[in-house]
């Protein structure tokens, strides 16, 4: 039962129309409307209106494909989502030529898992890869990478941190995996490095229709990004030191200024990120692909910085986790500057871009095609999207959210609701909480149904995946890796 596919009809009343071309009966229209969130970004849909749109044309089948995953980019740090603090024009350029999703659900709010469900169209508990150690994506998944390949594109991955080494099994369908260095002493790459080696693998001309995916790993922990950023975020008086601290359910606070300037810091990464996502943008156009190239950005999760006593981890299922930014731009124009409502969840990335690379769909997948959400501005409100919690960081936590609630089970507890909108606990409407908690049944049901593939690692990789920040100080392992 995949209950990522659960439609429950649509409802208006909560679409907010944008500025952009919207597509009617196979004709397109271009409207200027409300709800946009500041006036730096109507000005820059307009330009990228101008200089991007064919509104009055057929749809084109774009040539290539390009992922982009940034890791730990919370999406209320984004400048095209409202944050003031951002500098990240090449993000906010892509949205204004592109769409951007309101409400967009990761599967897991662990590297591995999560990029697993992007790449996969699968949630982990049907795709199987739960654990950020200790786990290989099993052969019987079809990648993205796979289908594409398959069809005749020459794929390409290029990843930054460790726990996406090519022994996790996300290298599937790749004719070129580089993760190159990412070992014991050297465990993440900066993203300048990261695109160096996409620019030295661009330099040979690629006849072939290309599938290109780039992760970026700048806004994890620690936060400490380079000159000019380190000057830039900040401050004379902030502290040499900051240690990430999980007080969930506890009374411990780190001291304001403390906080503050990880978060500061953090938005520095994020820039880095951002910069980085520019430099891969201008050397794709200066090879002659971003012309026809789809581009996707979306983060494998969030991150903490002192919300419910977490202060700089991504530790558990809440919407600073949980929901992402997802930014899709095609070479057309077609739904530029589109803002849409509704949560979808990053299995859907998968079915909407073959759709958009008129790919067939092979069957199975949970996720679902956005484009009819994506012409009417919103989704569906109450549609519900699962995410959980990798038990390498203590008992795995499962979740379902809709538009507006939560519903978290943790391990020996029954299952809690909070209301989105506050983030506190609160009582549901019944036949909205029967929904949820039945959706969730489902999902657990799914996870004690499959079976993971467990894969013997050493002492080394566990520590260096303590150093990232992942395993606190609670390492438990279980036989199937789903505890
Ligand atoms: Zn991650």
């Amino acid at each position: 039962m995949h209950f990522t596919k659960r439609r429950t009809g649509w409802v208006d009343g909560e679409i907010s129309q944008q500025v952009g071309c919207v597509a009617e009966r196979d004709r397109f229209t271009c409207a200027i409307g409300a709800r946009i969130p500041t006036v730096m970004f109507r000005a820059a849909a307009s330009l990228a209106l101008a200089l991007f749109s064919s509104c009055s044309a057929a749809p084109e089948i774009p040539r290539h494909l390009v992922l982009v995953t940034i890791d730990t980019l919370r999406q209320d740090r984004i400048g095209a989502y409202g944050h003031l603090g951002a500098k990240t024009p090449h993000l906010d350029a892509l949205a204004a030529r592109g769409m951007r999703f309101d409400d967009a659900i990761s599967q897991a709010i662990t590297t591995p898992p999560s990029h697993a469900s992007i790449l996969t169209g699968l949630a982990p508990t049907t795709h199987g890869l739960t654990q950020l150690r200790g786990q290989r994506l099993s052969d019987g998944n079809r990648t993205l990478a796979e289908i594409l390949s398959d069809v005749g594109f020459e794929t390409a991955a290029f990843v930054s941190a460790i726990p996406l080494r090519r022994d996790v099994g996300l290298d599937q369908g790749f004719s070129s995996y580089d993760d190159d260095g990412l070992q014991w002493k050297n465990r993440t790459r900066s993203a300048s490095e990261t695109n160096d080696r996409v620019k030295r693998w661009l330099e040979p001309a690629h006849s072939e229709r290309i599938f290109l995916w780039v992760h970026y790993f700048e806004p994890h922990f620690p936060y400490a990004p380079p000159e000019p950023y380190r000057s830039e975020f900040r401050q004379r008086d902030d502290p040499q030191e900051i240690k990430p601290l999980n007080g969930f359910g506890g009374d411990v606070e780190l001291p304001r200024h403390v906080a503050e300037a990880a978060s500061r810091l953090y938005d520095g990464e994020v820039a880095v990120g951002d910069a980085a996502l520019g430099d891969l943008l201008a050397s794709l156009a200066a090879a002659g692909i971003l012309d026809d190239a789809i581009v996707a950005v979306v983060a494998d999760h969030g991150e903490s910085l002192g919300e419910r006593g977490y202060y700089f981890g991504h530790w558990d299922v809440f919407d600073e986790t949980a929901r992402v930014p997802m930014v899709m731009a095609r070479p057309d124009g077609r739904f530029a500057g589109t803002l849409i409502q509704g949560p979808v969840a990053t299995t859907d990335l998968l079915p909407t871009l073959l759709a958009w690379l008129d790919v067939p769909l092979p069957p199975g997948i949970e996720g679902i095609d956005l484009t009819p959400d994506i012409e009417r501005g919103g989704g569906d409100p109450r549609r519900i999207i699962y995410t959980e919690r990798s038990q390498f960081m203590g008992p795995t936590i499962r979740s379902v959210r809709d538009g507006r609630w939560l519903v978290v089970h943790r391990k020996n507890a029954e299952p809690q609701f909070y209301d989105r909108r506050t983030g506190n606990e609160a009582s549901v409407p019944a036949a909205e909480g029967d929904l949820l908690l039945a959706a969730l049944e489902g999902y657990e049901a799914s996870a004690s149904a499959t079976r993971s593939v467990p894969r013997k690692v050493s002492e080394k990789v566990a520590e260096q995946l303590r150093a990232l920040g992942y395993a606190e100080d609670r390492l438990e392992e279980s036989p199937n890796g789903d505890e």
